[in-house]
């Protein structure tokens, strides 16, 4: 496919124009950031495990009756998805508590949760630091229709049950990860971004070790070697 025009540069990705409207390029970085971009690095090898790792589970999903944007390999290190009009929500959904979680309600991290997946609305919003929402802050600001809402909040869950099944067989714990949505030229709730370490917090269900970006977060080392073992253990 032909890459055009450079649409986006985030931290962790690029997204490329295509020749044909409806299909982007998104092409995984190495370089990682976190606490809102004060700590930067590279990890060697992100942009394809990545790339590989986000690529099973939207198929793994799509399997499953849930809607993304994957349309297929692109390269080693970039996908081809459908173009979607992002909502500017992002969902948290959290099985265990740890991270913002367990700071904001006292649990410490490792709590299991009563009545898992609960799922957090965020505002996508750089300038005020990505604030979490209640119902009343999501009505207010209208970001998104409640029927959105619903529709997204509904997969996300589907999504979970999806993937907790999938990881525990691989003696992964899914403690919680973000997930982004947007609807396609059909008007259809599809599920977009990536599913990868970055996004996700992995525990080794026999050890708890931290198999995630938060060995990069805090300073943990062995990060390539834990998003590689992500890799391994998804593979078959
Ligand atoms: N997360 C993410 N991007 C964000 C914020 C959170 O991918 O901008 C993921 C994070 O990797 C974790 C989950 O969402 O798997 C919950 O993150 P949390 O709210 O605990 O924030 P953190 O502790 O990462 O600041």
């Amino acid at each position: 496919m032909i890459r055009g025009e450079k649409l986006y540069e985030g931290k962790a990705k690029i997204v490329y124009a295509t020749d044909d409207p409806d299909v982007y390029i998104q092409d995984f970085k190495d370089s990682a950031t976190a606490f809102d971009g004060q700590k930067k690095g590279t990890i060697g090898g992100k942009g394809r495990m990545n790339n590989a790792i986000s690529s099973r589970l939207f198929t793994l999903l799509e399997g499953n009756g849930i809607a993304t944007h994957y349309l297929g390999a692109e390269s080693d290190t970039a996908m081809r998805i459908r173009r979607l009009d992002m909502f500017k929500v992002e969902f948290v959904v959290r099985n265990v508590a740890a991270g913002s979680l367990s700071k904001r309600i006292g649990y410490p991290e490792g709590t299991l949760l009563r009545k898992p997946p609960i799922v957090e609305y965020y505002y996508k919003d750089d300038a005020l630091g990505d604030p979490l929402l209640c119902m009343a802050h999501l009505e207010e600001l209208q970001v998104i229709s409640p029927e959105h809402l619903e529709a997204a909040t509904v997969a996300a869950k589907h999504i979970n049950s999806v993937l907790r099944g999938f990881f525990a067989e691989r003696e992964l714990t899914l403690v919680d990860f973000k997930l982004e949505f947007g609807t396609d030229a059909d008007g259809v709730v599809r599920l977009g971004d990536e599913i990868s370490p970055d996004t996700c917090r992995f525990w080794d269900a026999a050890t708890g070790e931290k198999l995630d970006k938060d060995r990069f977060r805090r300073d943990l080392g062995g990060v390539e070697e834990a998003y590689a073992e992500v890799l391994r253990r998804i593979s078959d």
